[in-house]
C-alpha cells in the first residue's frame, strides 16, 4: 500500500523539476512503484483532481470546508494511525461525493479530518492544491499522457486516442499499468460510453479558413446552443454532455427527436442542443443550460424552453468505427441514416463570397457564425486543432474567475467586480487578465455571490480569493500590454456575456492566446 505521503513528495519533486522531460520521467518512475488501482488515483490526483470526470462536480468541498478541518489541528490530539495512503484518500473522495442533503457538510468535515488529522504539513499542502484543483507544479494532463505513453511504450498519439475514447485518465493509467501497450491497443469506441467531443480553433474570417483549409472548406452554421452526443442502440437512446455527464433523462425532447429522425440499429452522433423561443429564434445559452441540469418537472419546463437537435457528425455507425473515415464520407454515412430536418445547414465552399453570404445568412437568423470544416479531416475526439475553424464575427473569451471584490453603493452585500483569469497549461495555474463587474442582472449578481462564496479560499474584507472554477464568457474592446498583471496583458471594457458551465477550468482560453489576439490587433491596425 503506497501511503499519499510518497504522492505529496513526488509533487514536490515535480515543481522542482523545470523540463518537461524530467517531469514526464518523474511520472513514470512513481507510477512503476504503484499498482494498477493505485495508480489509476495517483494519475487524477498528480493533476490536481479529485475524481474522474463525471464525478468531480458532485464532490462539493467548500474552501470553507476544509479550511475548518486544517485549522482545527491544534485542537486535535493527532490521531495515531498511519499516514493515509492512496487509496484510502481516494475512498474517501468517492465516499464524500455519495453524501447528499441534510448534514452532508458535516459528515464530509468527519471523512477529511479522519484523512487530515493524519497528514502531515507536505501531505497537507498538496492534498489542499488538490481539492482547489490548482497544483502549480507545471504537470497537467499532457504531460501525464506523455508519461503513460513511456509506460505503456506506445507513441504518444494512440494513448492520447484511447484516452479520448476512454474518457477517464485513471481508467486508462490504471490499464496501462495492469496489462501495458495492450491496453493502450485494445481500446475502442463503445456504445453508451460517452467519449471527448473534437474541438474547434478559432480563426478571424472566411477567407482564412480557406487559406487554412486548401482552398476549399464545408461551412456550418455555428449554432449557440450546447454540444450533444447522442448514442443509440435498439430503441435506446443516450445523450452525454461535453463533460461527459448523462443528461438523457433532462432531455426528452432530444431524445423524441432521435427516435423520429434517425434509423440505425447502433449510432453515436455528434451535434448541438438549441433552445428555440417562442418566435422560432435561438434562446441564450443560459436558459438551455437550466434544462441540462433539470431533474424535477422536465416534461412542463421542456414546453416552456424546447430543444431542438443539430447533428453535425458521426462516429459510429452499426458495428463500424467512423473515426478515421474522412468528413466528407462521414456526412454522407450521415444524411444515409438522419432526416434532413436534423442536419446542420451547410455549404461546400471555395469561394470566400459564396461562404461570406452563408456567415450573414447564419448571423441574421441568430446564430453565432459558422464552423469551417476540412474535407478530409478525421474526427479527433478531444482535440482542438485547425481541423475545425469556428468564425464568430465578435470574439469573445473564456475566463474563470479567481476573484471578486465585494460590491458598495446599489451593489452592497454582492461581490461584483471579478478577477478574469486565463489559463496557462505550462504551470497549470491562472493569471488574471481583467477585471469587470458588467454584464450581470440583479438575479445573477445574486447568485454568483452565492457560488462565490462557496469557492471562497479567502476573504481580506475587500477581495475575496476564490476556487478558480467559474468559467465566464467575456467581450471586450480591446487587449493591451499591462504591467499590473502577472500575466502582462489587460482587457480593455471586459464585460460578462454568460457563464459557461458546460466548460473546465482548463478548458478556459489560454495566456498564448490572449498573447496571439494581442498582436493580431496590430496586424489589423497596420492594415487600416
Ligand atoms: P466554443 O465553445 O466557442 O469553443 O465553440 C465550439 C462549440 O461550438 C462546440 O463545442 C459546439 O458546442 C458548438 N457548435 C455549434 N455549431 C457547431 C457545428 N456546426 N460544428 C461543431 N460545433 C458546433
Amino acid at each position: 500500500m503506497t501511503s499519499y505521503r510518497e504522492l505529496a513528495e513526488v509533487c514536490e519533486e515535480l515543481s522542482r523539476l523545470s523540463g518537461r522531460k524530467d517531469k514526464v520521467a518523474a511520472i513514470v518512475r512513481f507510477l512503476r512503484r504503484l499498482s494498477p488501482e493505485e495508480a489509476g488515483h495517483a494519475a487524477l490526483f498528480l493533476i490536481g483532481r479529485t475524481l474522474p470526470e463525471g464525478l468531480e462536480e458532485r464532490l462539493e468541498i467548500s474552501w470553507a470546508t476544509l479550511d475548518e478541518v486544517l485549522e482545527n489541528r491544534g485542537q486535535q490530539t493527532l490521531e495515531a494511525g498511519s499516514p493515509p495512503t492512496i487509496l484510502e484518500v481516494a475512498e474517501a473522495f468517492r465516499r464524500m461525493a455519495g453524501i447528499k442533503g441534510k448534514g452532508s457538510r458535516e459528515r464530509k468535515k468527519l471523512i477529511l479530518s479522519s484523512l487530515i488529522s493524519r497528514m502531515t504539513a507536505l501531505e497537507k499542502k498538496w492534498f489542499t492544491r488538490m481539492v482547489i484543483g490548482e497544483m502549480q507544479h507545471g504537470v497537467n494532463e499532457g504531460v501525464l499522457l506523455e508519461a503513460l505513453s513511456e509506460l505503456a511504450e506506445r507513441p504518444l498519439e494512440k494513448v492520447q486516442r484511447a484516452d479520448m475514447l476512454l474518457g477517464d485518465v485513471s481508467e486508462l493509467a490504471m490499464r496501462v499499468r495492469a496489462r501495458g501497450g495492450e491496453a493502450v491497443d485494445e481500446v475502442r469506441l463503445q456504445v453508451f460510453r460517452p467519449i471527448k467531443p473534437m474541438l474547434a480553433e478559432s480563426c478571424e474570417s472566411v477567407e482564412e479558413a480557406l487559406r487554412e483549409m486548401g482552398g476549399e472548406a464545408a461551412f456550418e452554421y455555428k449554432y449557440d446552443g450546447a454540444r450533444v452526443h447522442i448514442h443509440v442502440r435498439g430503441g435506446e437512446v443516450r445523450v452525454f454532455s461535453r463533460r461527459l455527464s448523462e443528461i438523457t433523462g433532462s432531455v426528452p425532447d432530444i431524445v423524441g427527436q432521435v427516435r423520429e429522425g434517425v434509423s440505425a440499429r447502433e449510432a453515436v452522433l455528434d451535434g448541438e442542443a438549441v433552445a428555440i423561443g417562442v418566435d422560432g429564434r435561438p434562446l441564450p445559452f443560459q436558459e438551455l443550460l437550466k434544462r441540462f441540469r433539470r431533474v424535477h418537472d422536465v416534461e412542463e419546463v421542456s414546453k416552456k424552453i424546447p430543444l431542438k437537435l443539430r447533428l453535425f457528425d458521426i462516429l459510429y455507425l452499426d458495428g463500424r468505427d467512423l473515426l478515421d473515415e474522412e468528413y466528407s464520407r462521414r456526412w454522407e454515412i450521415m444524411a444515409g441514416v438522419v432526416d434532413e430536418d436534423l442536419l446542420t445547414p451547410r455549404i461546400i465552399a471555395s469561394e470566400p463570397g459564396e461562404a461570406e453570404e452563408f456567415l450573414r445568412k447564419a448571423l441574421e437568423e441568430g446564430h453565432e457564425g459558422l464552423m469551417a470544416k476540412r474535407l478530409d479531416s478525421p474526427y479527433r475526439p478531444g482535440r482542438r486543432e485547425k481541423l475545425w475553424l469556428k468564425i464568430k464575427p465578435a470574439e469573445t473569451l473564456d475566463l474563470v474567475i479567481v476573484a471578486a471584490d465585494w460590491g458598495h453603493g446599489r451593489r452592497t452585500g454582492w461581490l461584483s467586480n471579478y478577477h478574469l483569469a486565463a489559463y496557462n497549461p505550462e504551470t497549470g495555474g491562472f493569471e488574471v487578465v481583467g477585471k469587470t463587474f458588467k454584464g450581470l442582472t440583479d438575479e445573477e449578481f445574486e447568485v454568483i455571490t452565492k457560488r462565490l462564496l462557496s469557492l471562497k479560499l479567502s476573504d481580506d474584507g475587500y477581495t475575496v480569493r476564490v476556487k478558480p472554477q467559474i468559467v465566464v464568457e467575456v467581450a471586450f474592446n480591446e487587449i493591451q500590454r499591462s504591467p499590473k498583471y502577472r500575466s502582462g496583458y489587460a482587457l480593455r471594457f471586459a464585460r460578462i456575456v454568460r457563464f459557461r458551465d458546460d466548460k473546465r477550468p482548463e478548458e478556459a482560453d489560454t495566456i498564448d492566446r490572449i498573447r496571439e489576439l494581442y498582436l493580431r490587433q496590430f496586424e489589423r491596425k497596420s492594415l487600416a
